[in-house]
């Protein structure tokens, strides 16, 4: 689960202003440099089905794609992107929708709020008590509240967002640390680090990922998990 600290004063909002204007332009070239590097084709991928119940445009869904590929990517990971919902875009997509497999294919579904959640509650995974699980849920409404108290781009909170919900699916239980993408709780820092491109999992937190891809792509150890007996992400 990631959620937002919104104690923001008149002031900072001012300053996070003058910042963002600085940031803006400041991503344009981190972006350029980070798609610029090819991933060996050795790189262990990851399968993600997205399921668009927010009703936010696929210009944005796409463009957090890409964000959140660019997270990946720095730890060796490809992302493959298939969005189900409300239009199959990708060839195979229908099959690809309804299957999901623990670690290698798991499944995003984007939706306006939680029913039960508070609302700075960004977003959350699911996971099985042995630390599987191939589901996690984005509250898009948190995200519209951030990108107006903040002035970044909905499309770059939203894709950090789900490289942290995803983050959790691959690591397992207890995967919060105290930096990095993987904080709990997100202030104007991490917003800003993501703004920069810089909000990132730790080189541990890659090395596990990466191994449990692997691992799976050997031969496995891991069952498929189901959306049963869930307990949250905290
Ligand atoms: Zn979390």
């Amino acid at each position: 689960m990631v959620s937002s600290t919104r104690e923001v004063s008149a002031v900072n909002l001012k300053k996070m202003l003058r910042i963002s204007i600085k940031l803006g332009l400041f991503i344009a070239f981190s972006s350029a440099a980070v798609w610029a590097k090819n991933l060996p084709q050795e790189s262990p991928s990851v399968t993600i089905s997205v399921f668009n119940d927010s009703g936010i445009s696929s210009e944005i869904l796409k463009e957090a794609e890409k964000v959140s590929s660019q997270v990946f990517e720095e730890s060796g990971i490809h992302v493959d992107w298939v969005n189900c919902f409300p239009a199959e875009e990708a060839p195979g997509g229908e099959v690809a929708c309804r299957q999901a497999a623990f670690p290698q294919h798991l499944h995003l579904r984007i939706v306006r709020r939680s029913l039960s959640l508070k609302d700075s509650t960004l977003g959350i995974s699911y996971l099985l008590s042995d630390g599987t699980g191939c589901q996690a849920d984005i509250f898009y409404e948190g995200i519209e509240k951030l990108r107006h108290e903040t002035f970044v781009d909905p499309a770059i909170i939203l894709g950090h967002v789900a490289a942290h919900e995803i983050g959790h699916l691959l690591l397992g239980n207890n995967s919060h640390s105290p930096w990095g993408i993987m904080r709990a709780h997100w202030n104007l820092g991490e917003l800003a680090r993501a703004n920069k491109g810089l909000l990132l999992f730790t080189k541990s937190q890659s090395h596990r990922m990466t191994e449990k891809l692997c691992v799976a792509v050997a031969g496995g150890k891991w069952p498929s998990a189901s959306g049963t007996e869930l307990s949250a992400a905290e």
